[in-house]
């Protein structure tokens, strides 16, 4: 047979390397048999698709894409919609696989290189009679083997770019590792590790729904202020639970009222996250019950006069802002921001500095987005659009 039997996890460039080296054949010549046709890229997290390829490792296309592939990984946080288009496109022979190429984005843009476990390497070749590149420690925001409970290690050979990287037919045995360096608990990293690998077999989910959970949750855990959602305090709150390396590390920065975590409790938010978005939001909710009493302690140990001043202030002014609104609300009065701001006593030291206001902020947020709203987001001003609407 032309490619081996496919090892438990192996990532389907690990499969093609163990191909060429079995076979003596180089990339370019084993692409083209496999695709009858002038070929010269396979990515090594995705194959090309895997209609011709599955068959020839003794595998349905559709097992094999699951099994073997980043697939369920990249499509687990997508439309049903799309998710079922993407499935067609990769195991239908002959079809165009162009938009499969983004697919491995959601692992690449966030992974360097290429990772292994030593202790795995070493059991792999004691039964294997080689080793393998296994697709659970390829994921953004796993730096563990969850088998042995130990640091991957990282090696040389770049994620992207694949299609030089490739040629080298190396596996983890032939490589040196680097292991990594974990910059959080053991603890964090392994919850991290377990959330991000699940979804290489746990069903997609309903995203939207699971946005409204997010939601939900961050309001349970007292991301909060009167009634709506904190989101740029949660998000810098997620930030310095995982700190800057780690969000680095997985591509993933944060820390504003703008960023993705606050966009993610937002509601109807329009964006699609990447899956280690989900992953460092939702792990963020299960571990971050120590970040919560922390926060509340840097208020009470009154960290300096100029912060407890204007975290004093911002909460105030939200107070009186949120009492106005009320008042709007049962007499349908619609006002600008600028009107409610002046009228809570607050509009000249708001627009002068914003960032000191977050609570009085993610509050006038939530206002513009409100039928309450003179100007709406998107939207005409209320005169100009008739009585009757
Ligand atoms: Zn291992």
């Amino acid at each position: 047979m032309l490619l081996p039997k496919p090892l438990p996890d192996e990532v389907v460039g690990s499969l093609l390397i163990r191909a060429c080296l079995r076979t003596g054949l180089n990339r370019n010549a084993l692409l083209h048999a496999i695709y009858e046709t002038r070929r010269s890229s396979a990515s090594f997290l995705l194959g090309s698709t895997v209609a011709e390829l599955a068959p020839l490792a003794g595998m349905e296309p559709e097992d094999f894409l699951r099994a073997h592939t980043i697939f369920p990984y990249a499509t687990a946080f997508m439309s049903e919609r799309l998710r079922a288009l993407l499935l067609l496109k990769a195991v239908m022979r002959g079809m165009d696989d162009t938009h499969l190429g983004t697919l491995t984005h959601s692992v690449t843009r966030n992974v360097a290189t290429w990772r292994f476990c030593n202790l795995c390497v070493e059991e792999d070749v004691a039964r294997w009679g080689e080793s393998y590149w296994h697709r659970i420690h390829q994921l953004p925001a796993a730096w563990l083997c969850l088998i042995h409970r130990a640091p991957l290690s990282t090696s040389d050979i770049a994620l992207r770019g694949t299609a030089v990287t490739w040629k080298r037919l190396l596996l983890p045995h032939h490589v040196l590792g680097v292991p990594l360096q974990l910059t959080r608990s053991h603890e964090l990293h392994e919850r991290l590790t377990l959330n991000s690998t699940a979804y290489l077999s746990e069903p997609a989910v309903d995203v939207e729904s699971l946005l409204l959970r997010y939601r939900g949750r961050a309001l349970e855990l007292g991301w909060l202020v009167n009634g709506n959602v904190a989101g740029g305090a949660m998000s810098r709150a997620l930030r310095q639970h995982y700190g800057r390396e780690l969000l680095l590390e997985s591509g993933s920065r944060a820390g504003g009222r703008r960023d993705w975590p606050a966009l993610m409790v937002r509601l109807n938010t329009q964006v699609s996250f990447t899956p280690v978005k989900h992953i460092l939001l939702n792990t963020f909710f299960q571990t971050s019950q120590d970040a919560l009493p922390q926060l509340a302690r840097a208020e009470d140990e009154k960290p300096g006069p100029k912060v407890a001043d204007g975290q004093r202030r911002d909460h105030a002014t939200a107070r009186k802002v949120q009492v106005l609104l009320n008042r709007l609300a049962k007499c349908g009065e619609r006002v600008t921001v600028t009107s409610l701001l002046m009228r809570a006593g607050a509009w000249e030291t708001f627009r002068h500095d914003r960032s000191r206001f977050p609570m009085t902020n993610a509050l006038v947020q939530e206002f513009r987005r409100s039928d309450l709203a003179e100007r709406q987001v998107g939207r005409r001003p209320a005169w100009r659009r008739g009585s009757g609407e």
